[in-house]
Order: C-alpha cells, then sequence, then structure tokens
C-alpha cells in the first residue's frame, strides 16, 4: 500500500517537473499577485478572503481609504450573521416602514417583524471601514492609489504567465497629489463601483444606470425621534418617474434621497419633491452633505476576461425596485473570492477563464438571478405609473405582503410561501390595480428623448 502511495506521489511530482514551472507556493516573493481595486463592501470582501491564503500575496488598492460611498446605508439582517459584522455599525435598526402613495395615502408595516428583527441602517463611511481594517488585518496589502490604466497582454486568455500591469496614482497621507506608480499582477478583481476603471480595461461592456441623489439632513432630537426606528419609503411621479424617494434614519440625521433612469436631468426637481413631501417631519433641517452617484441597472455583458474578474456594482449586482447594491456587492467579492482561491489551489497555480465562469459566475447567477428577475418585474409593474404606485401602497396593507417582503429581504431568500395565499394575493393585487387606478392623479408628461436614447 505504502509503495503505491509513493509511487503516486513520485508521479505527480513528476508531472509537476514536466508543467511550466509553478509559482513555489512556500516563499510569498514567488507567490501568485492578486490585485483587488476598490475597497467597498465588494472589495474589502473579496481581500480578505484572498489575503488568508498565505500562498497568494494579496493588494487592495483604494483611492480613498476614508472613503463615504453616497448612498442611503440600509442593509438586510442576515448581513451582520453572515459577514461577522458588530452591531455598532449599525446606526439604527429599522422596524416600521412607512410607505406613501402618490396621493398620500400611507401604510406602516412592520407588524410582521419579530422583536429581533430589523434593517440596518449604516453610514458607508463606517461600514467600508470596518471591512477594509478587517480585509488589511487578515493581510491585505493596502495600497491607497487611484488606479487610471491597466495594460493587458493580447494573450492574457491563453498564456497564464501574462502578467497584468495596473497604473496608479499613489496618494501619501497629507498629500492631494498622486504620484505615478504602476504593479504586476497575475489576477485583478474589479471592485471599483458603477464607474469601473477594470471594466473598462477589459472591455466588459457597458450598463445602463440610474443617477441616485442624497442628502444627508440633520433635524431636531424632537424630529429625530419619529425616526428612531422608522424609514418611510415615498412613489409618485412627482418624487422619481419609475423609482422611489425615501427618508433613511442615520445616527443623528436622516438621508433624504431619489433616483431615477428615464429622466435623470430632472433629479433635482425630484430631490425638492422629496423633501416637500417630507414636509414638517424634516422642515429646518440642516443639510450637511450632497451626494450623488450611478446606480447600475443590469449586470455587464461581460463579467469576466482571462483572469479579470468584476464584482459588486462593477459587475451591475443591483437590484431592482429596491435598488439594494451593499449585500449583492460583499456577497459577490467573497463568491468570486473564495471560487478562485479554490481554484488556485493552494497558490499552486491560476484559474482559468472558463474555470471562473463556471465557478463564481454560475453559482453567483443561480443564487440570485431569480431575485433580480422578479425584482425587476416588480419594478415595471408598480413603478410605471400612479395608478400602479397606488396599488403598491394598498397591497403592503396585506400581512402576506409584507411577511414575504421582510423574508425575502431580510434572509435573501423566499421562505416557504403558501400557494393558498399566493392565490390570494393574485386576486387582491387585481383589485388593488382596478382600485389604484380609478383613484390615481395622472402622471406629468415628460419629454426626454435624449436620455431615453441612452438607454441601453
Ligand atoms: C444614493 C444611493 C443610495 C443607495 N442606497 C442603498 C441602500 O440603502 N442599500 C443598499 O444595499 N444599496 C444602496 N445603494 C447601492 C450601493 O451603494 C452599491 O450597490 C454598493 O456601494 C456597491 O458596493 P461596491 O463595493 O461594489 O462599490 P462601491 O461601494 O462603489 O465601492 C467602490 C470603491 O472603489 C473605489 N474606487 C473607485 N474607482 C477606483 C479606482 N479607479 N482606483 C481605486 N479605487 C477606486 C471607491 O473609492 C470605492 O471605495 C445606493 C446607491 C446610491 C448611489
Amino acid at each position: 500500500m505504502k509503495f503505491f502511495l509513493a509511487a503516486a506521489f513520485c508521479l505527480q511530482a513528476s508531472a509537476f517537473t514536466l508543467a511550466p514551472t509553478p509559482k513555489l507556493s512556500t516563499t510569498s516573493l514567488d507567490a501568485y499577485k492578486v490585485a483587488v481595486v476598490g475597497g467597498g463592501p465588494a472589495g474589502a470582501c473579496a481581500a480578505e478572503v484572498f489575503a488568508q491564503e498565505p500562498n497568494i500575496e494579496t493588494f487592495m488598492i483604494e483611492r480613498k481609504f476614508d472613503n463615504a460611498k453616497p448612498c442611503g446605508g440600509a442593509i438586510p439582517l442576515c448581513m451582520i450573521g453572515e459577514f461577522d459584522l458588530p452591531e455598532t455599525v449599525v446606526d439604527r435598526k429599522v422596524r416600521r416602514m412607512k410607505m406613501i402613495s402618490p396621493i398620500g395615502n400611507e401604510v406602516d408595516i412592520g407588524d410582521t417583524l419579530k422583536p429581533d428583527e430589523y434593517i440596518g441602517m449604516c453610514r458607508r463611511e463606517i461600514l467600508d471601514g470596518f471591512l477594509r481594517d478587517r480585509a488589511v488585518e487578515y493581510g491585505a496589502k493596502p495600497i491607497n492609489g487611484l488606479v487610471t490604466s491597466i495594460d493587458i497582454p493580447s494573450d492574457h486568455k491563453e498564456n497564464k504567465d501574462s502578467q497584468y500591469t495596473l497604473h496608479y496614482q499613489k496618494f501619501s497621507p497629507g498629500t492631494s497629489v498622486g504620484t505615478p506608480e504602476s504593479l504586476a499582477v497575475d489576477l485583478i478583481v474589479g471592485a471599483d463601483g458603477a464607474n469601473s476603471r477594470v471594466a473598462k480595461a477589459m472591455d466588459a461592456g457597458e450598463y445602463n444606470f440610474a443617477i441616485a441623489f442624497q442628502e444627508r439632513i440633520k433635524i431636531s432630537e424632537e424630529q429625530m425621534e419619529f425616526y428612531e426606528e422608522m424609514a418611510e419609503m415615498y412613489v409618485g411621479d412627482d418624487v422619481s418617474p419609475d423609482f422611489y424617494g425615501w427618508v433613511f434614519p442615520k445616527y443623528d440625521h436622516v438621508g433624504v434621497g431619489t433616483g431615477t433612469v428615464v429622466n435623470r436631468p430632472a433629479i433635482k426637481q425630484y430631490q425638492k419633491a422629496i423633501r416637500e413631501r417630507a414636509g414638517d417631519k424634516i422642515e429646518g433641517g440642516k443639510i450637511i452633505k450632497v451626494e450623488a452617484h450611478p446606480i447600475p441597472e443590469h449586470p455587464r455583458p461581460r463579467r469576466v476576461q482571462g483572469r479579470i474578474a468584476l464584482v459588486g456594482d462593477a459587475a451591475g449586482y443591483v437590484t431592482k425596485c429596491s435598488g439594494e447594491g451593499i449585500y449583492f456587492a460583499a456577497k459577490s467579492g467573497r463568491m468570486a473570492a473564495e471560487s478562485i482561491v479554490k481554484l488556485m489551489q493552494g497558490g499552486s497555480r491560476l484559474p482559468s477563464q472558463a474555470e471562473i465562469e463556471d465557478t463564481y459566475i454560475r453559482d453567483y447567477d443561480r443564487a440570485y438571478g431569480p431575485t433580480y428577475a422578479v425584482l425587476d418585474i416588480l419594478q415595471k409593474v408598480f413603478y410605471s405609473n400612479n395608478g400602479a404606485r397606488e396599488a403598491f401602497v394598498e397591497l403592503c396593507k396585506s400581512k402576506y405582503v409584507q411577511q414575504v417582503t421582510f423574508d425575502s429581504y431580510l434572509y435573501k431568500k423566499v421562505q416557504g410561501n403558501n400557494p393558498l395565499d399566493d392565490l390570494k394575493l393574485l386576486g387582491e393585487t387585481i383589485g388593488c390595480l382596478i382600485k389604484g387606478y380609478s383613484i390615481a392623479k395622472p402622471d406629468q408628461a415628460f419629454s426626454n428623448p435624449v436620455e431615453s436614447m441612452k438607454r441601453i
């Protein structure tokens, strides 16, 4: 038996010597180099996985380590446990939501939540800071730099010896002017958000995007009491022709925002409307920060090219209808890194494009493809005109709708729907649509052919 094992070992060893020289897995000098570009939830969660493999040298390149990503900052409960987050990253635990229709009908939801269930409201500078620091603690080498371009060898898909060269502006503490530097690596994870340079360099193809706008408003302590555990969601063509407006509580202020794809130039008009709709509840508040950023509408046509893989917003992983992307960024970063580390077999080999597609992309699409599809349909049905929006709010009165919505949002899986209740819900939906259309105020016409043409 021992003889066969020894023979098998020798055969394996000789196979290694015949193959192209593998990188030595024991010396960090020869270890394969992985660059994660971007240190948001996607990048930090990818970097911490690579960093835990001793035979991979991991770099996390982030243009601004104290970045405060423009964001509502709502995260599902499951993210706390799944990503081992301390509750200190959560400013507010939202247990009630108010849905407000175009004509001002209000529906309070949250009765179905258990006492320990909540939506976490975070400031991104706190959440991202925690995730980045953890990746660095695990051993990711932080580079404070803005990646400006990437040299991609023409044979990178076939030739695993070919390396990618990242060019970046390196920033040192106390200076705002960068110095040009470059880094050669064997594999790149593009986690650099909606304006991804990595996606551009690898020719990932375009995606359509919404523009989202948010003002952080400091309101009085008395006003803040109302938002203690409460978030608000406003629908109506005044606040967005295809999305919703929100008031989300943060630790000493509220985030008030909206977004749109179809009429991007009018975003400030929609922002004014959401402020007006919130009215007395934020009256007299001081705007402490104004922020805006694109939100991808769908995945990029190509998410892997050679040994470059996209995750998070760079890949296009934001859900329609809810505009949720933080959890999917963290999850995709982690899934991509775990798949790639496994394929690298202890840092002894590099994966091919097909292998990354057959693992990370396949698993991600299987797990979350249906969620994206359902939310896409819901957005098309319920955000398209005021009649449908009235119906949407009315429908939220149903305890069953609340239960299913919270379960799928908080835990990222639909938990045992009841077919009878589903049938009843279909009837209720039709009823709500009929009622909604009968009471709705007509949508304002708008003409934006240039913007509309830009839709992909
Ligand atoms: C106004 C608004 C409100 C939103 N509200 C919510 C919400 O409430 N809940 C939710 O789940 N999602 C929300 N989203 C979506 C969410 O913000 C994103 O889906 C999420 O941030 C994606 O994470 P990411 O790590 O992929 O990208 P990002 O968070 O964008 O991180 C990318 C990182 O890369 C860095 N970077 C970029 N380019 C370079 C470069 N060239 N070189 C080096 N570093 C670079 C950036 O500094 C940044 O830190 C909102 C988005 C917007 C715009």
